[in-house]
C-alpha cells in the first residue's frame, strides 16, 4: 500500500516541511531573482552584483547551415572530455569523443598541472585521429564563472563545484590553455572560442530548434543562460550602437542567494552542507539545486532521523555517516521504484551498510528524496519562469542538460507543473533535452565565430 507520510512517519513529515516552498514564496523568489539579474546586467551595479550575468560575445544563434570539422574540450562536469565534431548537415553530425577522469589531486592542485593534463589529453586524442597538424578550430567549454572580454578571452572569477586550483583566478583561461599546448610543442590547434556549458546547450538546442532562447544545466552544478537584447547588456562596449540585436548572457545563477536573499527558504541542512563544502557561503542556489549536493542533503536528513531513533531503528553503518557518500543518482533510483515498491531503495541502503526491508522506513527514505528533489525542481522552475518573463516572450524553448534533469524520473514533470503555476498561461514553453551541448555547442560557436 502507498505510504501516507503524515500518518506513517509524522516526525519525518514535519522535518521535511522545512524544505517546502509555497506558491507565494516561489513568486517572491522570481521577483528577487529578476532584481539580481538586472543588477548584473547594468554597468553601475555589475561590480557588486551577485548574479553576474556575464556577456558571452555570442550574438548569433546557429542558422542550421554551419558545416565543418571542429575540436571541443569540455571541462567542468563529471568528466573531462575531448571531442571531434563534424557538422555535415542539419541532421548529420558526427561526434567522436573520449572522456578522461580528473583526479582529486588535479582538481585541488596547481592550475598549471590541470592545464598540462588537459593539453596532454588533447594531444593524445589528436594523435589517435591523426589531426595533430591540421590546425583545427577549437571551442573550449569551460563551465565556471568567467568574465569574458571577447569570444576567445575570459578571466577566471572563481572556481565552483569540486575544483580549487591555484594560479587560475584572475587569469585568461584561454592563454593558460594555449601556453600548456605550446609547452608541449607537438600540436597545432586554434582556440577560437571559450564558452560556458549553458551557452553550448542553448546553441546545440537552437541548431535544430530556432525558437530556443534559454540554456539550462541541472547537473553536477547548475546555471542558465538566455538571449538578452543587446541594448540591455550594458557591460558590452558600445552596447547602444551594436548592430547585432541579441547577446547570450551567462547568468551564473548558482550564486543567487550569496547575499542572503534566499535565506528565507534555506534549512539547517543547507547550512550544514554549505559549511562542509570547499566554497562555503558561495553558490547558494546551486547548493539547493544541483547534483553535487542533493544526495548530501538527503544524507543529512537521514542521519538526523536515525540519531533520533525515528528511522532504520537499531541499524547503523559507517557509510551513512560519511560525507558525500550518498550519491544524487541514488535519489533518482529510489524515486524510480514504482508506487508501493522499494526494491531500489532497499538495494541502495544495503550498499550503504543498512540492510532492511521495513517498508515504512524505505517509504520514509523515498519521501525525503522526493522532498529534496521537489525543492530543487521548484527553484529551477522559478529560474525558468523568471528568464521567460525577463525576455517577455510568449513562446520559447529551453534546451536542458545535466544528470539531475536527465535521470530523475519526475524532474521534467515537476518543472512543467511549477512553471505553469508561475506563468499562469502568460507564455508557452517547451523543455527539450539538449544533446551534447558541451561538444556540439562548442563546435557551433567555433563555427559561428571563425
Ligand atoms: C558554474 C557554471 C556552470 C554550472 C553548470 C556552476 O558551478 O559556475 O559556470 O554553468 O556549474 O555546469
Ligand atoms: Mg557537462
Amino acid at each position: 500500500m502507498a505510504a501516507n507520510p503524515q500518518r506513517d512517519f509524522p516526525e519525518a513529515y514535519e522535518l521535511c516541511k522545512k524544505f517546502d516552498i509555497s506558491d507565494a514564496n516561489m513568486e517572491e523568489i522570481v521577483q528577487r531573482l529578476t532584481k539580481e539579474i538586472k543588477m548584473g546586467l547594468a554597468k553601475d551595479t555589475h561590480p557588486r552584483a551577485v548574479v553576474k550575468c556575464f556577456i558571452t560575445y555570442v550574438q548569433d544563434l546557429p542558422t542550421g547551415k554551419e558545416r565543418g570539422k571542429y575540436l571541443a574540450l569540455d571541462l567542468g562536469g563529471t568528466n573531462f572530455r575531448v571531442l571531434l565534431v563534424t557538422l555535415r548537415s542539419e541532421t548529420e553530425i558526427d561526434i567522436e569523443s573520449k572522456s578522461y577522469v580528473i583526479s582529486h589531486t588535479l582538481m585541488e592542485g596547481p592550475g598549471k598541472n590541470l592545464f598540462d593534463f588537459i593539453a596532454e589529453c588533447l594531444s593524445s586524442f589528436c594523435k589517435d585521429y591523426h589531426i595533430e597538424k591540421e590546425n583545427l578550430p577549437l571551442g573550449f567549454t569551460f563551465s565556471f564563472p568567467l568574465k569574458q572580454v571577447g569570444i576567445n578571452k575570459g578571466i577566471m572569477i572563481t572556481w565552483t563545484k569540486g575544483f580549487k586550483c591555484d594560479g587560475v583566478v584572475g587569469k585568461n583561461v584561454v592563454e593558460l590553455l594555449q601556453d600548456a599546448i605550446n609547452r608541449r610543442g607537438d600540436l597545432k590547434v586554434r582556440i577560437v572560442a571559450i564558452l560556458n556549458d549553458t551557452t553550448g546547450t542553448l546553441m546545440s538546442c537552437a541548431f535544430g530548434n530556432r525558437n530556443c532562447r534559454i540554456g539550462l544545466i541541472v547537473g553536477t552544478g547548475s546555471n542558465a543562460c538566455y538571449v538578452e537584447k543587446t541594448s540591455n547588456t550594458e557591460m558590452l562596449e558600445g552596447y547602444q550602437t551594436s548592430n547585432k540585436p541579441n547577446m547570450i548572457v551567462n547568468c551564473e545563477l548558482g550564486a543567487f542567494g550569496d547575499n542572503g536573499v534566499l535565506d528565507f527558504i534555506r534549512t539547517p541542512y543547507d547550512n550544514a552542507v554549505d559549511k562542509q563544502s570547499i566554497n562555503p557561503k558561495r553558490q547558494t542556489l546551486e547548493k539547493c539545486i544541483s547534483g553535487m549536493y542533493l544526495g548530501e542533503l538527503v544524507r543529512h536528513v537521514v542521519v538526523e532521523l536515525m540519531g533520533k531513533g525515528l528511522l532504520f531503528k537499531g541499524l547503523d553503518s559507517q557509510a551513512i555517516h560519511e560525507k558525500w557518500r550518498f550519491q544524487t543518482s541514488y535519489i533518482s533510483d529510489i524515486e524510480s521504484d514504482p508506487e508501493g515498491s522499494y526494491r531500489q531503495a532497499a538495494m541502495i541502503m544495503d550498499q550503504m551498510g543498512i540492510r532492511t526491508h521495513v517498508e515504512k522506513d524505505l517509504a520514509c527514505l523515498r519521501y525525503i528524496c522526493q522532498t529534496v528533489s521537489t525543492r530543487s525542481a521548484k527553484l529551477t522552475s522559478c529560474v525558468l519562469a523568471c528568464l521567460i518573463q525577463k525576455m517577455n516572450t510568449k513562446d520559447c524553448s529551453v534546451g536542458i542538460d545535466g544528470g539531475v534533469y536527465r535521470y530523475h524520473p519526475h524532474y521534467h514533470n515537476l518543472l512543467v507543473e511549477n512553471m505553469n503555476k508561475l506563468l499562469k498561461g502568460s507564455a508557452k514553453f517547451e523543455l527539450i533535452v539538449s544533446e551534447d551541448g558541451s561538444g556540439r555547442g562548442a563546435a557551433l560557436i567555433a563555427a559561428v565565430s571563425v
